[in-house]
């Protein structure tokens, strides 16, 4: 379903930004719905709640001791898939001289990057997502209660079990690669519909661990659409939909409650005084989406979140600044959707995502694709982390916050305030990409800087 072109042209007469979205330039919306002390409010809307947090928590919990053996690289955080969050100081200066700009506050970087088993963000979601249905079908089946030890999952009589069954998921990458790992594992058999964005290695190694890889030459929306028809035709097949899950966006949120906890423990401090921005790059929504709703559990009115999306690929600020959501694409505009940044590579949003964090999400903002690949290479030569280019979408966030004076003034944060707050890059992807990938990519942001 695409807008008509009488449609369009009203929108741009009442949305003037849609013309700087139309020439791929870079913008920040800061969406004036938003209020200081408005997250209670924002909180009702998501349809969602503490509890549903807390139930995905415990589940998680309940699988570490399966985890733990299936993936021995997580012996040391006992089977609790999770990352480090460190300061990044030298960027921080790097990036001061970079745009000119005295950057308040501390720099953090959250590591989903280095995330073990599937290195990107989606071993959050997507993960809980298998596990789950894994869950629900032994239970059902009477092979598993939840007071048992969960590493009984991991025999070959549970693989047997799961072997009956099929998953299939829509991806431009990393989540297919996080969900067909996972399912593998289990036993089960696994569809993974990769858009043309999808990285050949991401699909060699899926093909390792016996995944079926079904290739599109067209974009997510397709692959996701053509998964979701063949999975109705098999009642054993369960559908993870990306564009509409609330599971996914449930074991994303688990992170909110995680990361108050390392702050804690690192001695930062995030209350009224010191103020926490947090930038996630986005995608379809789900990801930052549900790591946002859970910081704002864990922090309610003292985070301020923003999304961040490539200039080629702009779908959610598209969604929410129009008010049309998942009604509108930005291929509607005549926008491309080719982008280095395969993780954000979307042109439609998630409807779900859109409607329910719209009054959590402090702003949104696009970049360009060799503002991507110049970060890249900055973060590598000042602090010596690598990542790839989607994970870089939330560096330039800081300076887009702080060079905008209407937001700041509306929210009524103080100088004091600022030079106390917290700015976290939220890195979603990078820890498994191959050397000689990693290669490229640094030679590219080097030969554009
Ligand atoms: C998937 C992904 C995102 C965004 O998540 P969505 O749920 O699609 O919005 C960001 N970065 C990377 C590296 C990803 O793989």
């Amino acid at each position: 379903m695409s807008l008509s072109q009488d449609k369009i042209a009203e929108l741009i007469k009442t949305h003037p930004l849609i013309q700087s979205l139309v020439k791929l330039e870079e913008v920040s919306w800061f969406n004036p719905a938003i209020a200081p002390g408005n997250t209670a409010e924002g909180m009702t809307k998501v349809g969602l709640g503490p509890a549903d947090i807390e139930d995905a928590s415990a589940r998680l919990t309940r699988f570490a001791a399966y985890i733990r053996k299936a993936f021995p690289e997580t012996e040391a955080s006992g089977g609790i898939i999770e990352s480090v969050v460190r300061p990044i100081p030298k960027m921080q200066q790097a990036l001061e001289e970079r745009y000119g700009l005295k950057l308040k506050g501390k720099l953090w970087l959250k590591q989903d990057s280095h995330l073990p088993i599937s290195g990107s963000i989606k071993a959050r979601g997507g993960i809980y997502e298998v596990l789950k249905h894994a869950e629900d079908l032994a239970l059902e089946a009477g092979l598993l209660k939840y007071e048992d030890d969960y590493a009984k999952l991991f025999s070959d009589e549970f693989r047997q079990f799961f072997s009956q069954y099929s998953i299939a998921v829509g991806s431009t990458g990393n989540l297919g690669l996080s969900i067909g790992i996972m399912s593998a594992k289990l036993g089960f058999k696994v569809s993974v519909h990769m858009s043309a964005d999808a990285r050949e290695w991401k699909k060699n190694k899926l093909r390792q661990c016996g995944v079926n890889v079904v290739e599109y030459q067209t974009d997510y929306s397709v692959a996701v659409a053509n998964g979701r028809e063949q999975a109705k035709s098999d009642p054993t097949c369960f559908f993870i939909d990306d564009e509409n899950s609330r599971t996914l966006f449930l074991g994303y949120s688990v992170a909110g409650g995680r990361l108050k906890a390392q702050f804690a423990e690192l001695g930062v401090k995030v209350d009224a005084e010191h103020p926490l921005f947090v930038y996630l790059p986005c995608g379809v929504g789900g990801g930052p989406g549900g790591v946002a709703f859970g910081l704002k559990n864990a922090y309610g009115d003292n985070v301020h979140c923003f999304f961040a999306e490539p200039t080629h690929s702009p779908c959610m600020i598209l969604g929410v600044y129009t008010g049309l959501h998942e009604k509108i694409c930005v291929q509607d505009l005549g926008i491309d959707n080719l982008t280095a940044a395969d993780g954000l590579a979307v042109g439609r949003p998630s409807g779900f995502v859109g409607h329910a964090m719209q009054g959590l999400i402090d702003g949104y903002y696009t970049l360009k694709d060799e503002e991507m690949y110049q970060l890249l290479s900055l973060l590598d030569q000042s602090e010596g982390i690598r990542l790839e280019p989607s994970a870089l979408a939330g560096m330039p966030g800081i300076s887009r916050v702080l060079s905008n004076e209407e937001y700041l003034s509306r929210m009524g944060f103080t100088p004091e305030q600022l030079e106390h707050a917290t700015h976290l890059v939220w890195a979603t992807g990078g820890g498994m990409v191959p050397p000689e990938e990693m290669a490229k990519y640094l030679a590219q942001g080097q030969a554009q800087a």
